[in-house]
């Protein structure tokens, strides 16, 4: 399965406005959440049947990533609740074979994970080679909820000198030194946040009071939260700020209009996948001879075995 240049430039056009690879200066207020890069509910169709390709694309690109065994993908998703994480992931990834793909959801942590540093059971879960990695929540929660709630670092048992008003810078430069040792490692890191307006949230809240299969969804401390939003804010800003790197670089993924922000994500991690140098790998003289042999034997076994009966 090829991909066209025409294909290639329409990818690149999704995915070129909202690459942040470079910190300084960053402004979220630069970014609109409801940004659909001028297309309409009108050219809706038309980006979902591009969706539909571009995960057939990356279904053949991942299987590529498992033959050749070399380059581990780690896809991180943060945003605030209800910006559409889980259906992104889902519908993105839905083309993808099941066994070279594994989705991590990270809570707030359990006793044994606050008993190890941040990064612990992020490690854990790291993809192996061949694989895609999935963090929906990752280690920016200890720079984000964490932050916007300090009793939540209170409750991370780190020896008190080792609190002080730097924390966070010190966190944004264990996380940079820790993705560029991955990525150094053959690990490529996309990372993107889901920028959806308080608006919106707000009204997909209320779409989960009053639609019964969507109840389970809902969280009061979700609806909590919002009276935070400005801090979110501030710490989505810093943390990309600090983080952004050509290795890593985040998109900010507009998140208003659903359709919109998958088509930007498969685009993200289908420009990702062909950056890499995927190959299905190269059979050398002994398999040769081993496929040769293989041949000769199920052929003759062709030959000796009899034609079914007809009728039955
Ligand atoms: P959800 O993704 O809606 O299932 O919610 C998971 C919750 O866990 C969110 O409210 C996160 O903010 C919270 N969470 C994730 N990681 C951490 C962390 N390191 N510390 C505290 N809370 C966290
Ligand atoms: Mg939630």
């Amino acid at each position: 399965m090829d991909i066209s240049n025409q294909e290639r430039k329409t990818i690149r056009t999704f995915t070129q406005p909202f690459r942040v690879e470079r910190g300084k200066g960053f402004a979220l207020a630069d970014f609109n959440p409801g940004d659909t890069l001028h297309l309409g509910s009108a050219d809706k169709p038309r980006a979902q049947e591009a969706l539909r390709k571009g995960v057939e694309y990356l279904a053949a690109l991942q299987d590529k990533l498992y033959a050749q065994d070399r380059w581990a993908v780690l896809l991180v998703f943060q945003a605030m609740d209800a910006a559409g994480k889980d259906g992104a992931i889902k519908h993105v990834l839905s083309g993808v074979n099941p066994q070279g793909c594994q989705v991590t959801s990270f809570k707030a942590p359990s006793a044994e994970e606050l008993d190890h540093d941040f990064l612990w059971r992020c490690s854990k879960a790291l993809p192996e080679r061949g694989r895609i990695g999935i963090f929906n929540r990752s280690y920016y929660e200890d720079v984000l909820v964490v932050r916007v709630h300090e009793a939540l670092l209170a409750s991370q048992k780190l020896p008190p000198r080792l609190v002080g008003k730097k924390i966070w810078k010190q966190r944004f430069e264990d996380i940079c030194s820790f993705e560029r040792y991955l990525a150094r490692n053959g690990v490529l890191i996309i990372k993107f946040f889901l920028h959806v307006s308080r608006d919106e949230q707000k009204k997909r809240f209320l779409e989960r009071l009053d639609d019964p299969d969507k109840n389970w969804k809902f969280e009061l401390g979700d609806v909590r939260e919002r009276a935070h939003w400005d801090a979110y804010m501030s710490a989505y800003e810093d943390a990309i700020r600090h983080t952004a790197a050509g290795h890593a670089p985040w998109y900010v993924v507009p998140a208003d209009n659903k359709w919109f922000t998958r088509a930007v994500v498969a685009a993200a991690i289908i420009e990702g996948l062909q950056s890499l140098d995927l190959a299905y790998p190269r059979v050398d003289e002994t398999k040769r001879a081993e496929l040769a042999e293989a041949r000769a034997v199920l052929t003759g076994q062709a030959k000796g075995a009899r034609a079914p009966r007809r009728g039955g």
